[in-house]
């Protein structure tokens, strides 16, 4: 983060020593205050880990408290994504990436290269493969990675983590043959002769994730650590925090929530962790570990699966794909073992989130939540992920139940060149409908579900605006795209966004504004400084944010 600061002590003299008490008493200056809350001015007042005034610096301004003034810049609400995975984040930032791989050719050699430095016995995963940006439009089988290596076990997992490619001695390892029947939410692919092609749909993947684990590089507490830092980097001073209690694809070693427990107590912003367990049981001790890790981390509920992905052909539609007419995608919500998971999160005192991308899971899943509803839950604990296609009837049930749309917008920018090709021209309408959402009176959240995209609040502020061309009718003002990511991606992890008197000073420092500028403008805006609780966040020299 680049340091545009200016410091000086209003009132010191030479000689004169100053106490620890005026030096708490901090006058933070810019051009402008920036706060969906409606505060105005230039100047925001913090005495300790407190805002105390929020207005115009020539009425706040007083003798013996320290000025910090920022040229150009903008005070806004600290930044937060309502939908991301932390050790996803830092174990993409370990592992081969696939996302830039021209063609199967140059995905075997970037695994050849990376094979090489593995110790025997190490298993080899990567991520972020996007079978849409090769050459040849579809994905790789086994044979490809049997290329690279015919002992090593090797799984390829795709950029939405929905799809997974194993090879045939990772194929061996977990017992997928011929005769294996599909898991319950998932799909073994298999050839002309009935034999696994190695690609694993949805829960297909689990079994061979579970497996190579223990033989993957883990990701450590070190590593977590410098990630969150990468993310103060971006202006983020909290995240919704998608982690897995038992394993999970991303984690390596053990799981995902052993690493965010371990490392808790060093995480420099927060942390609201919305555990995916596989029963009640599971998420009951998980909640339990989080609200004893201490620091920036609490349990904020729990996270489920209702379909797949629009880019694995696995979201679930109500009519088939316009480029797979006969695929209509996969269901992962189990009725009765849904609900109760839904229902102890919330008597955990947590949140409830539930990932729906087609217009079916969309339906399945606002069912499930009206009929939480109907049994007194309060809806603003009650979030969709991603909500991507949607019925013109559910747009409308959105707003009337108040239920959150959790959404992402930099899925805008990757899904440019195939969405409609995926969805066709009438569905199109309705992907992604976030000023419709908005219209029709729905809580919206801001996300990246990074690792899948960018981590870049900033960037999904733009994407929500402009929307990378596609039906720009749908997008935001400058104003619903900073709440988007500020007072409404808080509400959705339980934190609150505004600079108000009371409220902690938690803060991003912009190097423009972020109403003014242009989406592209935004795209390149610096984040000069973040403050979590009254502390700016010092973010190391060297921190890796993120890689393609
Ligand atoms: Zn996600």
């Amino acid at each position: 983060m680049p340091r545009r600061r200016t410091s000086v002590l209003q009132g010191s003299c030479p000689g004169r020593p100053v106490s620890l008490a005026v030096v708490l008493r901090r006058l933070i200056v810019a051009d402008a205050v920036r706060d969906p809350s409606g505060r105005e001015g230039d100047a925001v007042l913090v005495t300790g880990g407190r805002i105390t005034a929020v207005g115009r610096s020539g009425d706040l301004r007083s003798v013996d408290l320290v000025e910090e003034r920022f040229p150009g810049a903008t005070i806004v609400p600290g930044l937060r994504d309502a939908h991301l995975h932390p050790v996803g984040l830092a174990a993409l930032l370990q592992r081969p990436s696939l996302k830039k791989a021209a063609d199967f050719d140059e995905i075997a050699s970037i695994l050849a290269a990376a094979e090489r430095s593995l110790p025997p016995g190490a298993a080899l995963t990567a991520l972020r493969l996007d079978d849409e940006s090769l050459a040849e439009r579809h994905l790789p089988d086994r044979h490809l990675l049997d290329r690279v290596s015919t002992t090593r076990p090797i799984l390829v997992i795709r950029y939405c983590g929905h799809v997974a490619v194993a090879n045939t001695a990772a194929l061996a390892l977990c017992g997928i043959e011929r005769g294996t029947p599909d898991p319950t939410g998932g799909t073994i692919d298999r050839d002309a002769a009935g034999d696994p092609t190695g690609v694993l749909r949805e829960t297909a993947i689990e079994p061979a994730s579970e497996v190579l684990r223990p033989l993957s590089a883990p990701v450590t507490p070190e590593h977590l650590i410098a990630t969150a830092h990468g993310l103060a980097a971006v202006g983020l001073t909290g995240v919704g925090a998608m982690v897995a209690a038992g394993g999970g694809q991303w984690g390596g070693g053990g799981s995902e929530l052993d690493v965010v427990v371990a490392a808790a107590p060093r995480l420099p912003i927060t942390f609201g962790v919305m555990v995916i367990a596989d029963d009640p049981t599971e998420l009951e001790s998980a909640a339990a570990r989080l609200a004893a890790a201490g620091g920036k981390v609490r349990f904020t509920g729990v996270k489920m699966f209702s379909d797949g992905s629009l880019g694995g052909h696995t979201a679930a539609m109500h009519d088939g794909f316009s480029d797979a007419p006969g695929e209509r995608g996969t269901d992962r919500l189990v009725p009765g073992a849904s609900l109760a998971m839904a229902r102890s999160a919330l008597r955990l005192g947590g949140r409830v989130a539930i990932h729906a991308i087609g217009d079916r899971a969309n339906g399945s899943v606002l069912d499930l939540m009206e009929t939480l509803i109907g049994e007194g839950e309060d809806p603003s604990r009650l979030r969709i992920e991603h909500a991507s296609v949607l019925t013109t009837a559910d747009i409308a049930r959105f707003g009337r139940l108040g239920v959150t749309a959790s959404v992402q917008p930099a899925f805008l920018a990757s899904e440019t060149t195939w969405l409609e090709k995926r969805v066709g021209p009438e569905r199109m309408k309705r992907t992604y409908p976030l000023r419709s959402l908005l219209a029709a009176g729905t809580p919206l959240a801001g996300g990246s579900d990074c690792p899948v995209e960018p981590p870049h609040p900033l960037w999904g502020m733009a994407a929500s605006r402009d929307r990378c061309g596609l039906v720009p009718a749908e997008g935001l003002s400058a104003d619903d795209a900073l709440a988007l990511f500020t007072s409404g991606s808080a509400a959705a992890i339980g934190e609150v966004a505004a600079l108000a008197p009371g409220n902690a000073a938690t803060l991003t420092i912009l190097g423009g504004d972020p109403i003014t500028a242009t989406p592209d403008e935004l795209r390149r805006m610096k984040v000069l400084e973040v403050w979590v609780d009254g502390e700016e966040v010092v973010v190391p020299e060297g921190t890796v944010v993120w890689r393609e």
